[in-house]
């Protein structure tokens, strides 16, 4: 295949070292001197994380010889100008175990472009060859190469453009192959990792649960797609691309060979799958305007965050359910657990989910132990938000017309044409859609701080919903139906963690029993009631206190402080969802059920 105007070539040259060795040839650089700069962030992780600082030696040289190279900021580099080609050659140190940037050593490689590639300034738009070798020895022998990039020949890729170049992740090592096929496209999900796993179950799974996304948009707008997955001992998070995803999940998570009813966390594997696929319509080509028009040089504000990532996470295990791949009470306790982590959040109170998508860069991205009481995750609660829209649609058109449809218009509308959705777009269809004002719901819903009336929206399904004390720290909602009551205890509102020999508090709640008698994150905990106190028994004593004051010793920083403690009954923020019995329900609520949860 002949090079490109642009080529690069990729050799993971010391894989204990961590070192990817880039060379980037340009055939026609800029007469002016041709600047070069590597993104400061990835589309779908919206943090600064500088990528250029894993440079760690960066060279230029044009007909054999050495030119100089200027750096202009932390992410740019100018050559002078040259007659000829230009040729450049640096190493990236590639030791970041995630799905945002580069990973190299002994048992894998796993690189996104953006840590790899410079972007040539005025030629983003050209098209780029490159070849991607596997490490040399003996030892490396059995590697492969797994990416969307297109192959003409054997070791040799090409992309259309920039965007497309950093847009396929790659992965390399002896990895683990799986394939099926949905709505007539090839699929495949490969997995690196010691583990052993059952990768018939996996394949048929997806297969379901893509087809169900592509039923859903009627259409799959790619000619393959690829699930790079990293098996790791601890580990979750996936980053959607426009063909594949890099996924990292935990070894237990993926299905051992003899599991008849999938475990927690392959359930909890199949809802990360089902998210990643779902974005390759919503956000990777149902985009807002701001992120299409993103340099990666600076951050990219938009307040539709909440719809992107919360209309995906109402639909990641949605999907799951609707694919026959789990059944509704484990849907619905999955959607308890959600609202009671929202509903364990004071900060919901004090930011909106489109506030929260304005900030993503530093606060929800930069978390800390001030971070619940502040922040709102538009991931949570824009899921809900969703599904409140899903209902209010319903509602405002007598069942005809549900989010599906809206997904369908967006799709039609900006992801289809590949026109940016305005920061407007979303409430502007969906008003369009239902023939309603829906301004209200918005004003509530995403630019409001009150909680939204989920009662009422899981009445309209027949499901019972209601919220109670929690049983305990390791309770997490979902988990009680009808018959059981729970009561009350005392809490401090506090969450804490043995260190050494004291309890070092990590989270003091707003308002809660623990910040009124003046305590603080980072505060480590000695005694109560002049008695030593640990992580496991200081429930115990809490709830030994009914809701008398103790008296509490503890560091902060080197000094020694004393606090009167009165615990408080634990609040109500756990949640409980359970079907409501066929004959209680009206036959609206129960159409309204099954039009919500069935099969396309
Ligand atoms: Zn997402």
């Amino acid at each position: 295949m002949p090079k490109a105007d642009i080529h690069f070539e990729v050799t993971p040259i010391n894989p204990n070292a961590h070192l990817f060795q880039i060379d980037l040839c340009l055939a026609h650089p800029s007469a002016q001197g041709q600047v070069f700069s590597l993104p400061a962030w990835i589309p779908g992780s919206y943090m600064i994380r500088d990528f250029a600082r894993q440079i760690i030696e960066i060279s230029a040289f044009s007909d054999g010889q050495p030119v100089d190279l200027v750096k202009l900021d932390k992410q740019t580099w100018q050559a002078p100008s040259v007659r000829g080609s230009l040729t450049l050659r640096y190493q990236v140190y590639a030791w970041d175990l995630s799905v945002r940037s580069a990973h190299l050593d002994q048992t894998h490689g796993f690189f996104n472009g953006s840590s790899l590639f410079l972007r040539i300034d005025g030629q983003e738009k050209n098209r780029i060859t490159l070849d991607i070798r596997t490490p040399d020895g003996e030892d490396y022998s059995d590697w492969q190469i797994a990416t969307t990039l297109p192959q003409p020949d054997e070791g040799h890729y090409v992309a259309e453009d920039y965007a497309h170049l950093i847009d396929c992740p790659v992965e390399m090592g002896s990895f683990q192959r799986l394939a099926f096929e949905a709505h007539g496209v090839p699929h495949e999900m490969v997995v690196s990792g010691r583990v052993q796993f059952d990768t018939k179950r996996i394949a048929e799974d997806l297969a379901k649960i893509c087809a169900q996304h592509a039923r859903l948009f009627e259409e799959l707008p790619v000619q393959r797609y690829l699930f790079l997955t990293q098996a790791v001992a601890e580990g979750y998070g996936g980053l959607e691309h426009r063909d594949s995803t890099a996924l990292i999940c935990k070894k237990t998570d993926l299905p051992p060979l003899d599991m008849a009813e999938p475990s927690e966390g392959y359930v909890d594997f199949m809802g990360l799958c089902s998210h990643e696929y779902f974005h390759l319509w919503n956000v990777k080509r149902i985009a807002p305007q701001q992120l299409l028009a993103a340099d990666l040089a600076s951050e990219s504000y938009t307040r539709l965050l909440w719809a992107f990532e919360g209309i995906t996470s109402y639909y990641d295990d949605l999907a799951v359910l609707r694919a026959g791949c789990i059944d509704i009470p484990t849907y619905l306790k999955l959607v308890a657990r959600n609202i009671t982590r929202v509903m364990r959040t004071p900060g919901r109170f004090r930011q909106s989910v489109a506030e929260s998508s304005f900030d993503a860069w530093t606060r929800f991205y930069k978390q800390d132990e001030n971070s619940p009481n502040a922040i709102v995750s538009y991931y949570a609660k824009g899921a809900l938000v969703a599904f409140g829209l899903d209902m209010i649609l319903r509602d405002s058109t007598n069942d005809q017309t549900s989010l599906d449809d809206l997904m369908r218009a967006l799709w039609r509308e900006y992801g289809q044409p590949g026109i940016g959705v305005p920061e407007d777009g979303i409430e502007r269809l969906a008003s369009q859609l239902s023939a309603t004002d829906l301004t209200q719901f918005f004003a509530q819903a995403v630019y409001g701080t009150e909680d939204l009336p989920l009662a009422n929206w899981f009445e309209s399904l027949g499901i019972s919903y209601r919220l109670r004390p929690a049983k305990g720290a390791e309770d997490k909602g979902g988990s009680c139906g009808a018959d059981e009551s729970v009561t009350a205890a005392y809490e401090i509102g506090a969450r804490f963690t043995q260190k050494g020999d004291l309890v070092e508090l990590t989270y003091v709640r707003s308002g809660g029993a623990a910040q009124l008698a003046g305590l603080s994150a980072g505060d480590r905990l000695i005694a109560i009631d002049k008695l030593q106190v640990t992580a496991s028994n200081l429930p115990k004593v809490i709830a030994a206190s009914q809701g008398s004051r103790m008296d509490v010793l503890a560091f902060r920083r080197d000094e020694l402080m004393h606090f009167e403690l009165q615990p408080m009954l634990t609040p109500n923020d756990t949640c409980d969802l359970w079907l409501s019995e066929d004959d209680q329900c009206t036959p609206a609520q129960l159409a309204r059920r099954s039009s919500w949860i069935a099969t396309r």
